[in-house]
């Protein structure tokens, strides 16, 4: 080697053990802002190791529920890296939230997005290039203006943090085209480390957010999926809106929650009916203007105790830590969505309720929209694919939870969770091949009728030896198997027909959803195949063992006697500071908060200092309120 090839060799090496110390010196940091400026004490799981491997330059997709902790993976890096951190989100209707939320804690943060004027907008652009920025929040449709880009060129980035990042999979339940595009931050920045994160977690989704964002050497980090403080709970379908108060009544009055429809015209009649029995509760759907959408989300975030009756345009990136159910009255088209939409409940890791009505018209309408959608055929494939999946947890007589893991490719801790309604009143199955044989043979009878269509009222009227008008019109009283049947209730029936869609045995065809036989039948008649049924409930599970498993309600439950007056002392004054400041009250303190001051009371700032959650920041602005407030609980007013 020559004298010279030494020299490089050595500053190579020495540059190596500089930047070594500066990585050590960044994760030393890292700690040290997770006190600072979150109050934390500890790093929880993967946050760690994720957030390492940003410093050290590296990128990362990271995969861990809702409520998991992902947020801390980007901010730190952002605030320890030199430069400014670009967040991409979709939600542009809750930046604002996010970026108040950061300020609150002293963090640097700004968005630029369509909701601003250009006097907005500018002074943020100002701030970006004059470095005094930590953080900055951007829809992805942004990146596609090339003034944008450009603005990110002449600033210094220190990471990109593609929030949402299952939105660039096409398998998925909330693709967006404009994440297509974000592959370019790659070729663009290519010194820039980025990171990609979602709590959403099947291996296609996973592969497609890795290949299409373009990182094939980031690191991968898969959390554990499991939300053990959500209880899972399917039911048989009967009067929804009726099911659903009384859902709401006997285990969740006074919470606040969310209710998913399928159509705006069911979101519309849930709100109004849930209003007229006392429950407070508001629509949100894409045909409302945008003025009332935002009201109602801000309502949401702020009141306590407020339903929102939504479509799936609702939800996404609520960061409402205290969502204490999510109930579904029409069935979810993919386990995805429906792990998605459920995460949104319980982020606090209090108690909460993951509950859905579900009946033989879901399954009808949803094969029906699959068939009459205008997709191609791969489409109507995974939709088809998608929509089995989501039957087959409806229709296991296992554990929910273990289902749901298992379908994100994890592990279940144990064979029963005892936190779902399977495990908490597990179901009886039977052998239903005979009565699977007699709906098919008259489905066989009637498909010879090829210019008639019926659908599976018909069915199980001949099945039950009912002489309605229309069986005596057609003659089907004359059929072999008119009144075979009479060994089941008319429920009993709908729920055969329907397990049997769901299994596929049965199918449904046309604009009236008529029953057809599919591939698989003909096993089934030809007696080559055992069906096994989940027996249907009499009655759905008592909320009895849910209850009691429950803790209470309220914010208050569990807390020792003495803390309760001043932990509510302490809501009543978080209440004003929230309202005078325009933010939710969580973006203050949240409740996990203030309950560890009513139970610990300190008395100085010192010691107030040692609660989790409170940093530099939130300290200097509220320790002096919160020592008066415990000085004298019984002086503040009620809010
Ligand atoms: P996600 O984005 O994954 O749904 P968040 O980032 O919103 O989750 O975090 C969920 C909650 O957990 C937040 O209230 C957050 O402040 C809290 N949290 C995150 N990391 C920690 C930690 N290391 N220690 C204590 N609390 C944490
Ligand atoms: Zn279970």
């Amino acid at each position: 080697m020559s004298g010279s090839g030494e020299a490089v060799a050595e500053r190579t090496h020495s540059e190596a053990a500089a930047a070594q110390r500066e990585a050590a010196g960044a994760r030393g940091e890292a700690l040290e802002t997770l006190h600072r400026v979150f109050g934390y004490d500890a790093f929880r799981g993967e946050q760690e190791a994720i957030i390492r491997q940003v410093l050290d330059g590296g990128d990362a997709v990271v995969l861990m529920p809702t409520g998991g902790g992902k947020s801390l993976c980007y901010q730190i890096p952002a605030l320890v890296r030199p430069g400014t951190g670009v967040v991409i989100s979709p939600l542009i209707a809750l930046m604002q939230d996010q970026v108040d939320a950061l300020r609150a804690l002293g963090v640097r943060a700004g968005f630029i997005n369509s909701t601003q004027d250009l006097d907005q907008r500018r002074t943020v652009e100002a701030e970006l290039l004059a470095g005094e920025l930590d953080l900055l929040y951007l829809a992805p449709e942004r990146l596609r203006v090339e003034a944008t880009v450009a603005l990110l060129g002449r600033a210094r980035i220190s990471l990109f943090a593609v929030d949402e990042a299952h939105c660039v999979a096409q398998w998925g339940h909330d693709f967006r085209p404009d994440y297509l595009a974000l592959s370019m931050l790659g070729e663009r920045w290519p010194d820039v480390p980025r990171i990609a994160l979602t709590a959403t977690a099947t291996r296609a989704t996973h592969q497609e957010i890795t290949q299409r964002l373009g990182m094939p050497h980031a690191r991968h980090f898969v959390a554990g999926f499991d939300r053990p403080n959500i209880q899972y709970r399917i039911v048989p379908k009967n009067d929804p809106k009726k099911q659903l108060l009384a859902f709401l009544k006997e285990e969740h009055a006074g919470d606040s929650g969310i209710v998913y429809c399928l159509s705006r015209a069911s979101v519309d009649r849930t709100a109004a009916f849930l209003c007229d029995n006392g429950i407070e509760a508001v629509p949100y759907h894409a045909g409302l203007d945008a003025g009332t959408r935002a009201v109602h989300q801000s309502r949401f975030l702020r009141e306590e105790g407020l339903v929102v009756v939504a479509t799936i345009a609702f939800g996404m990136g609520i960061d409402k830590p205290d969502v204490r159910f999510v109930a579904h009255l029409d069935l979810p088209k993919s386990v995805e969505g429906y792990y998605q939409e459920t995460g949104r409940a319980g982020r606090d890791g209090l108690p909460s309720t993951a509950w859905m009505t579900y009946g033989l018209q879901d399954v009808v309408q949803q094969r029906k929209m699959i068939q009459g959608s205008e997709g191609d055929d791969t489409f109507r494939r995974r939709a088809a694919a998608h929509l089995d999946s989501m039957l087959a947890l409806c229709e296991t007589a296992d554990c929910r939870r273990g289902r749901l893991l298992q379908y994100f490719g994890q592990e279940a801790v144990a064979p029963a969770c005892g936190n779902c309604d399977t495990c908490i009143s597990p179901p009886e199955t039977w052998d239903g091949t005979v009565a699977a044989q007699k709906v098919l043979s008259t489905v066989v009878r009637l498909e010879r009728e090829r210019r008639q269509k019926f659908g599976t009222g018909q069915i199980i009227d001949i099945l039950l030896g009912r002489k309605t008008a229309k069986v005596i019109q057609f003659d089907h009283d004359q059929l072999s198997v008119f009144g075979v049947g009479d060994d089941l209730s008319e429920g009993q029936w709908r729920g055969v027909v329907r397990q049997l869609l769901a299994q596929s045995l049965l199918a449904v065809e046309g604009e009236y959803g008529t029953l057809v036989l599919t591939p698989a039948s003909g096993s089934v008649l030809a007696r080559e195949r055992e069906v096994r049924l989940r027996k249907e409930p009499e009655k759905p599970v008592a909320a009895r063992a849910a209850k009691s498993e429950r803790k209470a309600k309220a914010a208050a439950a569990d807390l020792p006697q003495e803390a309760v007056p001043v932990f509510e002392a302490l809501r009543a004054w978080r209440g004003r500071q929230a309202k005078e400041q325009g933010v939710p009250a969580y973006v203050i303190f949240h409740d996990a908060t203030l309950r560890e001051i009513a139970t610990v009371r300190p008395a100085s700032l010192s010691e107030l200092g040692g609660i989790a959650g409170l940093g530099e920041k939130k300290l200097a602005t509220y320790g002096e309120g919160v020592l008066e407030v415990l000085a004298d609980p019984g002086a503040a007013e009620p809010a």
